[in-house]
């Protein structure tokens, strides 16, 4: 699979990232992330103060036998516990609303990003690779956004509480753990590098699983029919396989980090009950500041341990922003503007016209033809001679790099994009039809056609009989690939979505896989009603689309070489005469025998 290279992660900082994350999305959520974050602080608060009271419950009750100490301090211990609770509900709902909003507000961009993109990055990305970007990597990162709300918010002012509780109940205590936290994060620090490498590749093996079920589900009966199956779970094999053994790295490594800081926390607390016992008997701290700071330290060490983590789990969740960066960052070709087209005939005039796909392709370098206005003139060619990317260049989904494409006299690339595809009704080779029923698929030809118009067009397309056969008739659901139709009625609904379209121009790009011979002439007819009065270019593979054609381009080497209808440029006896022997002569033959 050669599609991982079209969004290459460039490896960069999270940080940097998480910043933009919050620089794009974080002024509008700025009212409940101030307060989550005064809600963060209530709870470091009380966690500080339950740890102070501790003092109380030592000195107050169990020395001193302070009766108004017993009720007064489970009481405020209870308070505490409950306003905790409460504070971290609030801030846990609030971070979790906000990182919601900022990933619909990311998926809304990425879809409007690939509405963007120019053609030449589909034919180079998997489409499994967007539903990854758009949907796991969105998700990821609402949770580092959680995680970095929590972790540094909550858990950073917690800790300061703690710490401050520390040093005022025993400054020289504190010493001796401030002494030993910076070399478990020395440690710890280490560690996160080998984990975003990890974390990186295996997001990359979950996306080719995705691409390989796709290919398979959508090509199953290929699959099938060349009994693939070995070959597809191999392959599958393959990317599971890398994807299990990169995630278990990452497991270890970032599991690793734990016994680190258990090891080196139990060290701390043996240091200290030394340095302690030392301490009690050398000095008049009291019983109760001794028990609360060691609650304080006992506290602190959750909070702790999770900044410790933080960066290696936030890179791991990184990974999910990066992607959908690479997305959006993504360069798409500039909107153009320029006037609206206006087609008052329809003629189309290719002009030595240049184009290539890549810098060492060699297809066409000085194009010229001309499609008069009404008439059909059929493209026809070998392979690969570019007809299909004559269609391409009207629509303008590629541009060219020398010469002009002029409708009406106008050149298309100095005229508003939407306009002009407004004035063409395509028809392509892929008649896909997409989510929805068979009335909204036709219906995209013209987006305000009313039900009657959308049955009028099918009719026209001759389509009207068989949807009205399918269970729920028009509102039948066409589905992903619109299983329950023929390759036939698929064309037809193709046909009369670009029907109800009715612009001047129609741009036809037939399939090539034969039809049976009652849905051939039916697809024929309803192109024939589709082409009547209207400048049609069609990349021709049919006999019949040959012999109505008013004139017929011949391709060959980039250029068109012979130009006419099909009887005079049977007579002239050169490159068409050769084509249509080998290619329309069968079908001919074939016809006339039935
Ligand atoms: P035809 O329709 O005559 O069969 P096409 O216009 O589809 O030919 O393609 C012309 C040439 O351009 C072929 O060599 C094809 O491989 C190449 N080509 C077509 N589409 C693309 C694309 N999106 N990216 C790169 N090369 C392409």
């Amino acid at each position: 699979m050669d599609h991982a290279p079209a969004l290459a992660a460039k490896p960069g900082g999270d940080l940097r990232l998480a910043r933009r994350l919050i620089a794009e999305n974080g002024r509008d959520y700025l009212g409940r992330y101030v307060i989550a974050a005064l809600m963060m602080a209530v709870y470091a608060a009380t966690t500080g103060a339950s740890a102070w009271l501790m003092r109380d419950v030592v000195d107050g009750i169990f020395f001193a036998r302070e009766e108004r100490l017993i009720i007064l301090v489970p009481l405020l211990m209870g308070g505490l516990f409950v306003l905790r609770g409460g504070a971290n509900y609030v801030s846990t709902v609030l971070l979790a609303q906000i990182g919601n909003g900022i990933v619909a507000r990311l998926q809304r961009r990425l879809f409007d990003k690939i509405l963007a993109l120019g053609t030449a990055f589909f034919d180079r990305t998997h489409s499994a690779e967007l539903v990854t970007r758009m949907t796991h990597h969105a998700l990821a990162v609402r949770d580092a956004l959680e995680k970095i709300g929590n972790t540094i918010i909550r858990d950073l002012l917690t800790l300061m509480v703690l710490v401050a509780v520390m040093i005022w109940q025993s400054p020289l205590l504190s010493l001796a753990v401030f002494l030993i936290g910076p070399v478990a994060i020395f440690l710890v620090a280490r560690l996160l590098r080998r984990i975003r490498h990890a974390a990186d590749a295996e997001v990359r093996f979950v996306g080719q699983i995705g691409a390989l079920l796709q290919e398979t589900a959508l090509g199953i009966r290929v699959v099938r029919a060349f009994t693939l199956e070995p070959v597809m779970r191999r392959k599958m094999e393959t990317a599971i396989g890398e994807a299990e053994a990169r995630a278990n790295r990452v497991a270890t490594q970032s599991a690793r980090t734990a016994p680190i800081m258990e090891s080196l926390a139990g060290l701390a607390v043996a240091g200290i009950l030394l340095w302690t016992g030392y301490a009690v008997v050398n000095s008049d701290a009291t019983p109760g500041a001794f028990v609360a700071f060691i609650t304080a330290m006992l506290l602190a060490y959750e909070p702790a341990a999770r900044l410790a983590r933080f960066n290696a789990q936030l890179a791991g969740k990184m990974v999910g922003a990066r992607m959908i960066y690479e997305l959006l960052d993504e360069p798409a070709p500039a909107p153009t503007g320029g006037a609206p087209l206006a087609v008052p005939r329809g003629e189309i005039v290719f002009d030595r016209v240049a184009f290539r796909y890549r810098p060492e392709q060699r297809l066409f370098d000085a194009l010229s033809f001309t499609a008069k206005a009404g008439e059909t003139t059929a493209l026809v060619g070998p392979s690969g001679a570019g007809k299909s990317t004559v269609i391409a260049l009207i629509e303008r989904f590629v541009e060219p790099a020398g010469g002009r494409i002029l409708i009406d006299g106008t050149d298309i690339a100095t005229v508003d994009v939407t306009s002009l595809r407004a004035q063409t009704a395509l028809v392509s080779q892929d008649i896909r039809l997409f989510t929805g029923t068979v009335r909204d698929n036709i219906r995209y030809g013209r987006l305000d056609a009313t039900d009657a118009e959308v049955e009028a067009a099918a009719r026209d397309a001759l389509a009207d009989g068989f949807i009205r056969a399918l269970p729920k008739g028009y509102d039948t659901e066409a589905g992903e690939q619109g299983a329950q139709l023929s390759g036939g009625q698929r064309q037809r609904i193709a046909i009369a979505r670009a029907l109800l379209r009715n612009a001047r121009m129609v741009l036809l790009d037939e399939a090539t896989s034969a039809l049976d011979s009652d849905s051939e002439a039916k697809v024929q007819a309803a192109f024939d009603r589709l082409k009547a009065g209207r400048t049609t270019i069609v990349v021709a593979h049919r006999l019949s689309t040959v012999l109505a054609a008013d004139k017929i381009c011949v391709f060959s080497d980039g250029a068109v070489v012979e130009e006419g209808n099909h009887r005079a440029l049977l007579a002239a006896g050169g490159v068409y005469a050769r084509l249509y022997r080998l290619q329309f002569e069968p079908e001919a033959r074939s016809q006339a025998a039935e």
